[in-house]
């Protein structure tokens, strides 16, 4: 967070060294440069004071202001083109629920499908995601595992009687 430096010590020189303020209305010295201190002292020049009030609330106006912009970004609709297969988001699925180990129903649940719908849209919906079709998924890719391993394990056996 930046400190804005429209702030109160405006009115007042500061002197490191000696760690006092010195009103710039009416050359009073005060101990340090702290805010509220300043503040209770600008108090005593009304006019100093009301000017000072009304710059704060230009700040706050200003990043009122900004909050707007994000909201409406927030809200404005872009037409995002990601460059993605179905079977990476698929891939992405099933590593959801084994190596990240979070529960199939989460595929059903409808904060993930308004992320993901419109990427299927994207694919036409000729894909289907849900906890059922990814459970399909991993025990395909377990089938597919175990057929490599066997394999492997074939060819190690056939390497140690040959
Ligand atoms: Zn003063």
């Amino acid at each position: 967070m930046g400190r804005t430096k429209s702030s109160v010590n405006k009115y007042f020189d500061y002197c490191g060294p000696s760690d006092k303020s010195t009103c710039k209305e009416c050359s009073k010295e005060l101990q340090g440069n702290h805010a509220s201190n300043l503040k209770k002292h600008l108090k005593q020049h009304e006019e100093l004071y009301n000017d000072f009030i009304d710059n704060q609330s230009q700040i706050t106006y200003k990043s009122n202001k900004s909050q707007v912009k994000i909201d409406a970004l927030l809200r404005s609709s872009y037409e995002v083109k990601v460059n993605i297969t179905p079977k990476k988001v698929i891939d992405a699925c099933v590593e959801f629920v084994t190596v990240n180990g979070r529960p199939y129903s989460i595929l059903n649940d409808s904060g993930f499908k308004k992320i993901l719908n419109p990427m299927l849209s994207g694919f036409k919906n000729k894909i289907v995601l849900n906890s059922t079709s990814i459970r399909r998924h991993v025990h395909e890719e377990c089938i597919v595992l175990k057929k490599q391993i066997s394999i492997e394990i074939q060819n190690k056996l056939m390497q140690l009687l040959g």
